[in-house]
């Protein structure tokens, strides 16, 4: 087991997906809730800000880093309660792997969360954007997350309700943002299920394949390979990436008329129709879910460049570090693609990760809209 410390200056970059960032002022790696406890006391003693640092795959760092204590969940593993015949609960500690649960469940045959396969970072940051891809999100099979209260150190557990999970959202990056370290997490996965191939890209690979009712595991397998084919899945090797760098849109009546008309002004009539394909494809009544790679890329934006980050070609929701870049670099480009897309559509658009040590006056300089 670690033994709870607190460094001084830790280099950030390499706890990112994206590479990117400065150092934090102090550091401290947590496995059990006394090291938690210990980590609070030092930041109230010391009365400094305090950021969780999970695998590092929704954030952009600061050049110049974190000016606070960063704690950072070490693994502990996997529990399994397998006392019911048809669901099985997987008690999961919050710095475990995220892929590695999703792993174990499918080697178990446990259904729920195979298309939630080769999510980076750990299992504790999965609900605090409520993670979702290909159909499932993890609020689907959440029973309850242990939780320790950063104000006062108690330790509650938490429903699903209470954690008010939405479209990338909870209460922990929301109402309740910076009040809670989640300790633990528990899903409740199914014994016997079938694969979910509602998403067209799934559906695709298997009956291309002539796989009606595929297995798990080839269902785990499909998805690692779809995604490995839109954007790389961040290793060691140089460069790097935050996932989507923006939330696609949810529109009601009113704004979705207001993207057609600019549509129709500023873009051709192929343009118009491919996003009354999206309103079909929505389904009548509610809101329509708008892709913004969409919008990015009749935008001309798809591998736009700013120093050493562009927007990736095959899903320009990402934007790439191309081994160089800077979080000015990223911050740069992020900016100039919200200001394109709003011109030209009218359409604004919002970052999905967390950015972290910038000052209010550096975010308003890079991503204002005027
Ligand atoms: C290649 C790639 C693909 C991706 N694909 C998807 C996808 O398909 N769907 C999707 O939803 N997301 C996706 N993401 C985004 C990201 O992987 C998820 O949001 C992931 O859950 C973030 O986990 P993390 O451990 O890296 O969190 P971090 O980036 O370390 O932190 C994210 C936020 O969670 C907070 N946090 C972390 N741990 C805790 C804790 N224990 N307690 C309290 N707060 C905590 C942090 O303070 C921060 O606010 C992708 C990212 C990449 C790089």
């Amino acid at each position: 087991m670690t033994r709870f410390e607190i460094r001084r200056d830790q280099p950030l970059k390499p706890f990112t997906t994206f590479k990117v960032g400065g150092p934090a002022r102090f550091f401290a790696s947590a496995a059990t809730q006394e090291d938690f406890l210990a980590a609070l006391g030092f930041a109230r003693e010391e009365r400094l800000e305090i950021f969780v640092l999970g695998g590092g795959s929704n954030i952009l760092v600061s050049d110049s880093g974190f000016p606070g204590l960063v704690i950072h969940p070490v693994p502990r593993g996997i529990a399994i309660d397998a006392a019911q015949p048809e669901r099985v609960t997987l008690r999961v500690e919050a710095g475990e792997t995220w892929d590695d649960v999703v792993s174990r469940a499918v080697e178990e045959k446990l259904w729920g969360i195979e298309n939630l396969s080769h999510i980076p970072g750990q299992a504790g940051a999965a609900i605090v954007q409520n993670i979702g891809a290909y159909g499932q999100q993890i609020s689907d099979v959440f029973q309850r997350a242990t939780v320790m209260e950063t104000g006062t150190g108690n330790v509650p557990t938490l429903s699903g309700g209470e954690c008010g999970f939405g479209y990338r959202k909870s209460i922990f990056n929301s109402s309740a943002k910076g009040q809670f370290i989640i300790l633990q997490i528990e899903l409740s996965l199914a014994r016997g299920g079938r694969p979910d191939l509602r998403y067209p890209d799934v559906r695709n690979y298997f009956s291309e394949r002539g796989i009606g009712e595929p297995s798990i595991r080839q269902v785990r397998n499909a998805i690692i390979e779809i995604r490995d084919r839109k954007f790389p899945f961040p290793r060691e090797e140089k460069g790097g990436n935050a996932g989507s760098f923006f939330k696609n849109l949810v529109l009601s009546d009113p704004q979705f008329e207001t993207l057609r008309t600019s549509l129709c002004r500023n873009f051709s009539t192929s343009e118009c129709d491919r996003l009354e394909e999206i309103r079909k494809h929505s389904g009548p009544g509610g809101p329509v879910k708008v892709p913004t790679a969409f919008l990015i890329e009749i935008c001309g934006l798809k591998g736009h460049c700013e120093g050493g980050a562009r927007v990736n070609q095959t899903q320009p929701l990402v934007l790439l570090n191309d081994g160089g870049a800077t979080a000015r670099d990223v911050l740069a480009l992020a900016g100039f693609v919200r200001r394109t897309v709003y011109a030209r559509t009218g359409m604004e658009i919002s970052l999905e990760p967390e950015m972290v040590g910038f000052t209010p006056e550096e975010l308003k300089k890079y991503l204002t809209l005027q």
